[in-house]
């Protein structure tokens, strides 16, 4: 046996990464490596079935392959089936200590940064609890370290996306000429706001896996386990082993990444794909690293099988806003997850739960999710977000429907997304200005209106877009606020125009449309 005491290497979920093993200095015959399938994270908020399912899935197939992979490793699994499963990490910790602590010797639990800071405060309490030390490292799968994040973005008044993205691209040296951005600009968006019209080229299908015999199983866990989980098994076909997701990879450059830039924005009824990437549940679980899809869109553009910014597009994704958005979570801390600044204090609609509404955009918005766990960022920026910014709703319980309900939901990337960018509740840490608008934008992006009872050109009586009641309610609220932020001076002029009589209609079909949702009722013109 190795000289030192032996540790207990915890492989997370969302931690398969076939390098995690020389990550965490695994030692044969001293190291432990467990992995554990808990209740607890499918249900501290509402999972969908498919966004569980995705998860143990995946776990159980790594796992199958690490053993395969180092002659003699035998990973301690405990299957969420299992009949003594505690249902949380602190519990089959010490499940894992009373069955081998101290004949095993450890003193050390080894883990990667979680992508939680539930999941690191609950992993710490428990190896505390043991006497361990717990040796944190950091996960390698992401460009930029939290230290790294803190470096950039202390002593700044502002965390401006576009500055520390700028950084990304110099300190990484990608889209790149001699120290100019590639093309002449650092980004490509006036191109890449196009909507679907009738001559768009052809949606390709989505590349889906039949489930094989471990995720049917795992179907049947889920099912007898949370039979009222949220959500539908039907459609699942989710890569969730490393070779799936390769694949995945490939079909994304070769037949969605050359337009994904151009209709990044668009949404269309039937399409929950379009051309998006469909690679964040394979990234966020460890099963691809971000590098390998930057390198590939790089190389794609290289070979001018992908135009600029269609490339520059995804790599701004990846290397700034998904880098971005992580190391604001852990600069902010934990209690991150508890900022207002707009006062939201409504509930959340029924019809997050449902997806029962005539809202076009909101039924198709929330039944894909619903259906796939899965939306894009337009819908839920500027649908499904969009809609509970206005309403007013509390940022938590938004941000945990969009932790628990899309199948790449981890709690660094929905949280600040949901109350910075999405909710404005940060106050500005994130986004420069909240994202209101009228359904205009939603018309002007889709076909959704088309199919609606709803006008979005009136604000009021019964056939207003609630959304476009909303925006001005909104507005109107908020005024105190908000009227210092120079990106949406221009918004208080045009309220300003609203005479008394229409203010007063506005908030009195505002209070209207909260009551109704309030009651679970229809929001039906008329
Ligand atoms: Fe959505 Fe309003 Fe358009 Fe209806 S009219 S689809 S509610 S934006």
């Amino acid at each position: 046996m190795p000289d030192g005491s032996a540790r207990l290497l915890l492989i997370l979920g969302d931690q398969l990464d076939r390098r995690i093993l020389d990550w965490l200095d695994y030692v044969p015959d001293r190291d432990r490596v467990a992995m554990f399938e808990v209740a607890e994270e499918a249900t501290h908020v509402p999972s969908h079935k498919a966004r569980t399912a995705l998860f143990l899935s995946a776990m159980r197939h790594f796992a199958r392959r690490l053993e395969d992979d180092h002659e003699a490793l035998e990973v301690h699994y405990v299957a969420l089936d299992d009949a003594d499963n505690s249902g949380s990490f602190a519990g089959e910790l010490q499940r894992f200590a009373a069955a081998h602590h101290p004949a095993a010797e450890i003193d050390t639990l080894v883990v990667l940064r979680p992508g939680e800071h539930r999941v690191l405060a609950s992993l710490e309490a428990a190896a505390n609890a043991l006497g361990w030390r717990i040796d944190l490292r950091e996960d390698p799968r992401f460009y930029t370290t939290p230290d790294d994040f803190t470096a950039w973005a202390d002593g700044r008044k502002e965390l401006v996306l576009e500055y520390f993205y700028r950084e990304q691209r110099k300190r990484f040296g990608i889209l790149m000429d001699d120290g100019s951005p590639t093309g002449g600009d650092w980004n490509y968006d006036a191109q890449n706001r196009e909507a679907l019209r009738d001559d768009a080229p052809k949606i390709p299908p989505r590349l889906s896996f039949e489930p094989d015999e471990v995720t049917r199983e795992v179907f049947e866990v889920v099912e007898s386990t949370f039979p009222d989980a949220p959500g539908s098994l039907d459609s699942f076909g989710w890569p969730v082993t490393r070779e799936q997701a390769l694949e995945a990879l490939d079909h994304f450059l070769e037949h969605r990444l050359p337009n994904f830039g151009t209709y990044q924005d668009a949404m269309r009824r039937g399409e929950p794909w379009l051309w998006h990437s469909l690679l964040s549940p394979a990234l966020n679980l460890g099963l691809i690293d971000p590098r390998e899809a930057v390198d590939g869109a790089l190389a794609r553009y290289e070979d001018d099988a992908a135009p600029l910014n269609a490339v520059e597009g995804f790599v701004r994704q990846i290397l700034g806003w998904r880098e971005f958005i992580r190391g604001v979570y852990w600069h902010q801390g934990a209690d991150y997850a508890d900022r207002n600044h707009l006062e939201a204090d409504t509930e959340l609609p029924s019809i997050y739960w449902t997806g029962d509404t005539e809202m076009e955009c909101m039924r198709q918005s929330l039944g894909q999710v619903h259906e796939h766990g899965y939306g894009h960022h337009i819908q839920r920026l500027m649908v499904t977000g969009l809609f509970a910014l206005q309403l007013g709703v509390v940022p938590r319980q938004v941000a945990d429907w969009y932790l628990g309900l899309y199948v790449d939901g981890v709690d660094w990337v929905t949280l600040p997304n949901t109350v910075g960018m999405v909710l404005y509740a940060d106050g500005g840490v994130v986004g420069t200005k909240p994202y209101a608008a009228t359904g205009k934008y939603i018309r002007r992006m889709s076909d959704y209106c088309g199919a609606c009872p709803f006008d979005p050109d009136q604000r009021t009586g019964d056939e207003a877009c609630p959304f476009s009641t909303l925006y001005w309610d909104f507005l109107m609220r908020q005024r105190d606020r908000l009227e210092g932020n120079r990106r949406i001076g221009f918004v208080w002029r045009n309220v300003d125009r609203l005479d008394e009589t229409e203010q007063h209609a506005i908030g009195s079909r505002a209070d209207a449309i909260r009551a109704r949702l309030d009651a679970g009722e229809p929001l039906t013109p008329g």
